[in-house]
């Protein structure tokens, strides 16, 4: 092509436009399809994505029109791949966002941050091109020969006023000045993080003094009580997100209590290498599944190469991931390269040391913990062509591999792969579909309890299923039992106490496996002390005042907190509603089941999981190594324990409540409750011995738990989509949610019930729920109306009248009805309704 005009930019706003620009004549030449580029726009300047060039001058009706130039070139190298600009582009349609919105999200976050350029001059004059040195350049050339090395925006903020992009560009180019990309502004800045660690005391003098400063100071004594309980450095910014402020911590380090280091946060992971997997032979049906998607494995230029979805439904410990690792290596050994998406919750040492061991050391992990010059290294990588394979929660999707020749989700069913703020609000598994077919390569889904939608797709031939019908060496499937726990309710102990979380069954099991040195994992899927605070007199639940649901008592810090914005208040001496009656802390969350077992074993190790306590970033694989090396005896906690582990020491799984799922306001309830109690039984029996599961309920006839206790997930899944087929819901209809927000209500509804009327006079074969408030009405004070889009596969079999209708529904939005109180959220194909 001859050098470029003008560019087409798009932008990361919810804009569905393409914007034209005119290149400045030094840049013809370098600019790039895929790079970034900074553009005005309106007052504004922003960071937007080149998605084409034109060498043609702009015209309008034949005459030529002025746009406006680029105001910066911000990569040397296209950032973004065609193949990730057109998948993007087809994502944006889908989930009806922008394009710019769904490549912000193809990036990693802070890359505007970290990929920071310094300049320096070149000291090799033979190699400067000829150019004309003006004033100007002239002055950057002194500047930056100052200040070497100096980044861009400290240069800028030197030159002043002065013009400088074209010219510092020039420079560059012409090889007067020499630019380096380096991470984080800095050398290592950013990498490190602030973590503080106590002073070694044992003077009892000086003890008795610092107990005496707690006494004046609490809030210290808080923070040295718990830096003393975790003996070992904790990091400053996770004290500041438990509430600690710089005032206490300052106070710690200026009293010599505690000082505070600076570490390094290094890029290397703390996962492991696990050899023994490589020498395992695959049984029949493993080796099937391997020929069966490994024929679809093909080079970039084989003409036999195309996109093919497979599921495959194996019962847990079938030995799924082995499949997956034989897969792997093979695309591998084609020189393809390999994405493993895999639930956030699953990516515990012992997959990826698995990976690792049959792909070498070029996997790269990606998880929501990284820092964000962590991620941009390992991007950065990737996109080089120097990580060759990536396992990686939701976001990996993205991850801008070379020659990609096979996609695999893991635990394909789970809601997590769904992203929701900010757009596109997509569905990893979903997308990862969408990724495969662009690139003609075979997408594998694999789970023990697939989604329904998977299962439907299946069923109609649309995917190739797959079955893995045993466990791996003959080992049985756990028994089940389910117990009623009516008869437990009418033991209530004395008053104020609630309901004991443990039946008989289950103690005499736990009694037997910890004293006969096996382990148990107890599933209660609650955080905290107390689910429910209840007033003694008028029965009011406490609930939050920012948002719609009650709140949760928690024993460690004798507070009461929302679980949807974090809100702590202490106890209220009286109801709040009819300031008569004290409140009653009822129900049972981790921290109460956790005391049960610590009254009844008081030997017993028992380690606690949930989010209060895997809030350190390496917490959960920490915790997931020290159960498995032998120093615990249970294992308690919330949805956490029942992914993806495997220990084979376990032999008793206990659910605590099996109808804290089934009894969700969500048409996605029972398919939930399933797969909780069914993936959590799964942990039990995977070594030698066998395992047993209990499964408490007050419904225990209830056919979900039936089914799960059957391990019949056929019987499970005719009735459900027998439902669902008669209700309309997913897979048999589509569905599309449109929230309207604002902290108002009275506006809130009134807008909903405006954009309601606009959209039903327009709907054709579309169906619409509501106008009306979300089943959790109010969420950090804004409240929530929703309507819900629903249509059948049969009158629109593409989804194209419903995205259509939702399409032009924001349009009308943004055009009539919004304004600086309100805002709407699109999300097609919810995962929830709440
Ligand atoms: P899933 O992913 O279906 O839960 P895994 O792949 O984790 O199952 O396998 C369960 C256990 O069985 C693992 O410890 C794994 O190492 C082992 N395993 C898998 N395949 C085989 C095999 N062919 N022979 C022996 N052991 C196997
Ligand atoms: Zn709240």
């Amino acid at each position: 092509m001859e050098s470029p005009r003008q560019a087409q930019v798009v932008l990361p706003l919810p804009l569905d436009r393409v914007f034209s620009y005119s290149i400045p004549d030094e840049w013809r030449e370098v600019v790039r399809v895929g790079s970034r580029v900074i553009v005005p726009l309106g007052r504004r300047t922003l960071t937007g994505y080149i998605v084409g060039l034109d060498a043609a001058p702009p015209v309008v009706d034949d005459k030529p029109i002025k746009l406006k130039p680029l105001v910066d070139l911000v990569d040397e190298e296209p950032l973004l791949s065609p193949e990730t600009l057109t998948f993007c582009r087809q994502l944006a349609d889908y989930y009806l966002c922008s394009w710019g919105e769904a490549l912000r999200a193809a990036l990693p976050p802070g890359i505007n941050a970290s990929a920071q350029c310094h300049f320096e001059p070149n000291p090799d004059p033979d190699t400067r091109l000829p150019i004309r040195l003006t004033p100007n350049r002239e002055f950057i050339l002194r500047t930056v020969a100052a200040m070497a090395p100096v980044s861009k925006s400290l240069l800028s903020r030197e030159l002043g006023n002065r013009p400088f992009v074209y010219d510092l560009d020039l420079l560059v180019r012409s090889r007067w000045l020499l630019a380096r990309s380096v991470v984080g502004g800095g050398r290592t800045k950013g990498m490190e993080k602030k973590v503080l660690c106590l002073e070694k005391v044992s003077d009892p003098v000086l003890l008795e003094k610092q107990q005496a400063h707690f006494r004046r100071a609490p809030r210290q004594g808080a923070l040295h009580a718990l830096l003393l309980a975790r003996n070992a450095p904790v990091d400053r910014s996770e004290l500041m997100a438990l509430g600690f402020g710089s005032g206490v911590i300052q106070g710690l380090i200026d009293g010599g209590i505690a000082r505070q280091d600076l570490v390094v946060d290094s890029v290397e992971d703390s996962y492991d290498t696990d050899h023994s997997v490589r020498t395992l032979v695959l049984n029949q049906e493993q080796a099937l599944a391997v020929e069966r998607v490994g024929a679809f494995i093909r080079k970039p230029r084989d003409p036999g190469r195309r996109h093919k979805g497979f599921l495959l439904h194996g019962i847990t410990g079938s030995g799924k991931t082995q499949v997956y690792l034989e897969l792997a290596r093979r695309a591998r050994k084609l020189g393809l390269s390999v994405l493993v998406l895999v639930p956030e919750i699953s990516l515990t040492p012992q997959i990826v040391a698995r990976f690792r061991a049959f792909l070498g050391s070029d996997v790269a992990v990606i998880h929501s913990r990284l820092g964000n010059s962590q991620r941009f290294s390992i991007w950065r990588d990737i996109r080089a062509g120097r990580i060759r394979s990536v396992v990686g929660a939701r976001s990996a999707l993205f991850a801008p591999l070379q020659d990609l020749g096979l996609i695999i989700v893991d635990e394909e069913h789970e809601s997590s792969f769904k992203q929701f703020e900010p757009q596109p609000r997509y569905h990893a598994r979903d997308a990862a579909l969408l990724r495969g077919a662009g690139l003609r390569i075979p997408v594998l889904l694999g789970s023990a309890t697939p989604s329904m939608e998977s299962w439907y797709n299946a069923n109609q031939g649309k995917f190739e299923r797959i079955t893995l019908t045993r466990r791996v060496s003959g080992r049985p499937m756990p028994e089940v039992q389910l117990v009623d726990m009516k008869e437990t309710l009418e033991q209530i102990a004395g008053k104020g106490r609630t309901v004991r979380a443990f039946g008989d069954t289950l103690i005499k099991r736990l009694v037997e496996t910890v004293g006969s040195g096996n382990k148990a994992i107890v599933l209660q899927n609650r955080r905290g002390y107390s689910p429910w605070i209840q007033c003694e007199a008028c029965r009011e639940a406490l609930r939050c005042i920012r948002c719609d649901i009650s709140l949760t008592w928690h024993r460690t810090d004798n507070k009461c907190h929302c679980h949807l914005c974090g809100l702590e208040i202490p106890v209220p001496a009286r109801c709040p509603a009819c300031h008569e009656g004290s409140m009653l802390l009822l129900g049972s969350g981790t921290q109460k089941v956790e005391e049960e077992l610590e009254e009844m074993f008081p030997e017993a190790r028992v380690m606690r999981m949930d989010r209060d306590t895997t809030f350190a970033a390496d917490a959960y694989v920490r915790m997931v190594r020290d159960f498995n090396s032998g120093n615990y005896d249970i294992l308690l906690g919330t949805k956490s324990v029942a992914k993806g582990l495997d220990f084979s020491a376990v032999t008793l799984v206990g659910v605590v409540n099996a109808d804290t799922e089934l009894n969700l306001q969500d048409f996605r309830a029972q398919e939930w409750g399933y797969q909780l109690v069914s993936q959590v039984a799964g942990r039990a029996g995977r070594g030698e011995k066998p395992g047993t599961v209990i499964v408490q309920s007050f419904d225990p006839e209830h056919a979900v738990l039936q089914d799960a206790a059957r391990h019949d997930f056929q019987s499970f899944a005719d009735r459900e989509l027998g439902q669902r087929e008669a209700l309309g819901y997913p897979p048999f209809g589509r569905l599309c949610r449109l929230v309207v927000k604002s902290l108002d209500e009275t506006l809130c509804a009134n807008c909903c019930e405006a954009l309601h009327g606009w959209m039903n006079e327009r709907r054709g074969a579309v169906q619409l729920l509501g106008p009306g408030p979300a089943p959790v009405r109010q969420v950090r004070r804004e409240f929530r109306y929703q309507i819900v889009l629903k249509s059948t596969r049969r009158a629109d079999p593409s989804g194209r009248a419903l995205r259509e209708l939702a399409r032009s529904a924001r349009a009308h939005f943004e055009s009539r009805l919004s304004s600086k109180d309100l805002s709407l959220i699109v999300d097609v194909d919810p995962q929830s309704l709440m």
